[in-house]
């Protein structure tokens, strides 16, 4: 990186004032050294860091840049509804708008709340589906993110086991670990958690197989229990409608946020008319989760997802990305894993148990220019242009080239191997 002084600046201070110096997931902590935990710009696929240097960044915000940073369009929503109307004592009309928008897009949806963070969404899926049939067991997959509240945050401080005392786990894409989980939870079962394909950091995603997908239907009916497509994160990357769609499966619940509002605070959790009741008895609220601005934001972007092209687009964009790597690595001799759908891409190395190779790889990528993730699932958005990718790949050409030259003086991450030793 040409400079870092005002991020280690920045840094030491917040060391001061913030625990740990950062949290949560823009915590660069886990990130390879050289990576700036703080940014000062951010403008269509670029984010620029607090001494300047710019990025193509592939994180999207961790999701919700879906049309680029700022885009023109939704710009203009947002200052319009700035002048009149954002939190207040009570909702605008935008709140009726955007519900209709989002259940005429979603095909089991007959009904929408809004919230804040895809946390809320998840948190009053939950709650729905105890609110359901006044069950308790609520079926959730091994290491899947749902959000960080007690029930589901993937580290431990703060948690009793108590939070999670009707929790069932099974792994994912496993048709009768899930019918085991079901018949452990008997005449208690309230809900089953899917989320569209396996996402979980630090390893491969898998795409759903049609028939586990099914078989939670099945199983969510058999029981009268409610099924929740959790699509915070892949929510409008795999089509218009709910990612289970591609499935063929339509689940009871579904949980949104990211790229509603394409980066302004607005998540959502959509529901059918079985769900519509339970829906009713449980209170759950916020200051700002009625605010304006957010669904001006939101009824534009679902215009954009509506009317342009920005899924094949996106489509097209990552696969030449996928593609670019995956000759890199060939030429470079390394073996790559990429995995999922391309418009959220995952590059692991193989042979890389401790992700040395990746961290080195994502290291020298960031000098060049281009911002990647080691270990977390990337994000396309629709603003990436050719010339974006012929950039990138030019520099990943280069950081293949770095660590081929460096391989094996790699050293593996320090604060990853404290975590997995913990
Ligand atoms: N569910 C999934 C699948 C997610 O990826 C996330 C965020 N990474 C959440 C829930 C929680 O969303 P938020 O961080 O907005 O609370």
């Amino acid at each position: 990186m040409a400079n870092n002084s005002q991020d280690r600046a920045l840094r030491e201070r917040a060391a001061q004032v913030i625990p740990g110096g950062m949290y949560g997931h823009q915590s660069t902590a886990l990130m390879p050294d050289g990576f700036p935990q703080f940014f000062t710009k951010a403008e269509g696929t670029r984010i620029t860091d607090a001494d300047g240097n710019q990025y193509i960044d592939y994180m999207c915000a961790y999701g919700p840049n879906l049309m680029g940073y700022h885009h023109p369009d939704i710009a203009r929503a947002i200052s319009a509804q700035q002048t009149s109307i954002d939190a207040a004592t009570g909702p605008s009309p935008l709140i009726v708008d955007l519900a209709e928008a989002m259940v005429g897009m979603i095909s089991h949806a007959d009904w929408a709340m809004f919230c804040k963070n895809g946390g809320d969404a998840t948190m009053m899926a939950l709650m729905i589906a105890r609110a359901y049939r006044g069950k308790r067991k609520v079926l959730v997959a091994k290491n899947a993110y749902h959000g960080a509240m007690p029930w589901n945050t993937p580290r431990p401080g703060g948690v009793l086991p108590e939070d999670r005392a009707h929790l069932i786990y099974f792994d994912y894409n496993d048709t009768q670990a899930l019918e085991d989980a079901a018949n452990e939870a008997g005449n208690d079962l309230a809900g089953i958690f899917a989320a569209p394909f396996r996402h979980d950091t630090f390893t491969d995603q898998s795409m759903p197989d049609r028939e586990y997908a099914q078989a939670a239907r099945r199983i969510a009916d058999e029981y009268d229990a409610l099924l929740v497509v959790d699509d915070v994160r892949a929510g409008f990357r795999m089509c218009r409608d709910c990612s289970w769609e591609t499935v063929g499966v339509r689940p009871d619940l579904s949980a949104w946020g990211k790229v509603l509002g394409n980066g302004q605070p607005i998540s959502a959790l959509l529901g059918n008319d079985r769900a519509r009741e339970a829906a009713t008895k449980i209170f759950v609220t916020g200051s700002y989760w009625f605010a304006a601005v957010p669904m001006a934001a939101a009824l534009e972007t679902m215009r954009l997802i509506r009317e342009t092209d920005y899924l094949e687009h996106m489509t097209v964009i990552g696969q030449s990305f996928r593609k670019g790597l995956a000759e890199q690595a060939v030429s470079n001799g390394f073996g790559l894993r990429q995995t999922g759908p391309v418009t959220l891409p995952m590059v692991l190395f193989e042979d890389d148990p401790d992700f040395r190779i990746g961290y080195g790889f994502c290291q020298a990528a960031l000098k060049r220019g281009v911002y990647l993730s080691p270990y977390h699932n990337m994000f396309m958005n629709a603003a990436m242009t050719r010339s974006d990718i012929a950039l990138t790949l030019e520099a990943t050409g280069a950081a293949f080239e770095d660590i081929k030259r460096s391989r094996a003086s790699l050293k593996p991450s320090a604060a990853l191997t404290a975590l997995i030793d913990a």
